[in-house]
């Protein structure tokens, strides 16, 4: 198969190094290759630090998680796994919004309304926020989406549409290994045929993971947080990921 052949064009750096992984052309112009890094930031670059192994976790996480999804009918990035770190994935053109589902209220959206951390939500709520790292991604509306041309009312709500789906599919899995998927964060792409497709990461560093007895935090928020145990928390989503993928 022609993609599985995709190597790296010797020469060449990163086509892209963003805050956690570099993003890699290939000898086949529709596939790229990502690669994870330990490197951890929060609150905009402003914190930086390490985490130790951080990025074989959000590599593989990421990987079991997009076939789960293409199984239940989420078409994503995924190519291949080439090794611990690194990944082919089809090269799209992104939608510059990132998306955040929120299954109960934490993180900023406790913050900015006053809501206790870990209040159910009555249904999944779907909350877009333009990516520019300059401006410390802002949260906006769909009518400021569409009317400034960041995507099509079409393809937004091809976007919210899966979405809701990927919620649907990871609360349930992770249900089985006694997770609480609090909220999480998803990247968009078009392929050059015009589909929408899943891209970047899903992982402990763009979801948030609940312990559902202890209500333990089990992802980023530990090293945002300065909890400790950021580590073993990374490891123990990883373990519990393997399993239920598995079953
Ligand atoms: P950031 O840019 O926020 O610092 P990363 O370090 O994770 O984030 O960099 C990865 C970059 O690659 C992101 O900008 C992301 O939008 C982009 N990306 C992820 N998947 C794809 C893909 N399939 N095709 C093109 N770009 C992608
Ligand atoms: N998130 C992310 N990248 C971002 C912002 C948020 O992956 O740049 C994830 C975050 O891990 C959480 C969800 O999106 O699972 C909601 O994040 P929130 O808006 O609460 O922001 P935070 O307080 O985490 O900065």
């Amino acid at each position: 198969m022609e993609q599985e052949s995709a190597k790296l064009t010797a020469q060449d750096g990163p086509m892209y190094e963003g805050k956690a992984k570099r993003v890699y052309k290939t000898d086949d112009d529709g596939i790229y290759m990502v690669s994870y890094k330990d490197d951890a930031t929060a609150f905009n670059g402003q914190k930086r630090g390490t985490i130790s192994g951080k990025g074989i976790v959000n590599n593989q996480m990421s990987n079991l998680f997009f076939q789960l999804l293409e199984q239940n009918g989420v078409p994503t990035h995924f190519v291949k796994e080439l090794n611990e770190r690194e990944t082919l994935v089809r090269a799209l053109t992104m939608l510059p919004v990132e998306v955040v589902i929120r299954n109960l209220a934490a993180g900023s959206m406790a913050a900015r309304l006053g809501l206790e951390e870990g209040m159910p939500l009555s249904r999944p709520i779907v909350e877009y926020y333009y990516k520019r790292d300059d401006l410390g991604d802002p949260l906006v509306t769909v009518d400021h989406i569409e009317v400034l041309g960041m995507a099509t009312p079409e393809d937004l709500a091809q976007v919210q549409r899966l979405a809701l789906r990927v919620n649907e599919v990871l609360s349930e899995t992770l249900r089985k290994v006694d997770v609480i998927l609090v909220d999480f964060k998803l990247e968009f792409g078009k392929t050059k045929d015009g589909r929408i497709v899943l891209a970047d990461e899903i992982s402990p560093d763009t979801c948030r993971y609940w312990d559902a007895n202890t209500k333990e935090k089990l992802d980023k928020d530990r090293f945002r947080r300065d909890l400790g145990g950021v580590e073993d928390a990374y490891a123990e989503m990883m373990r519990r990921v393997k399993e239920v993928t598995r079953l």
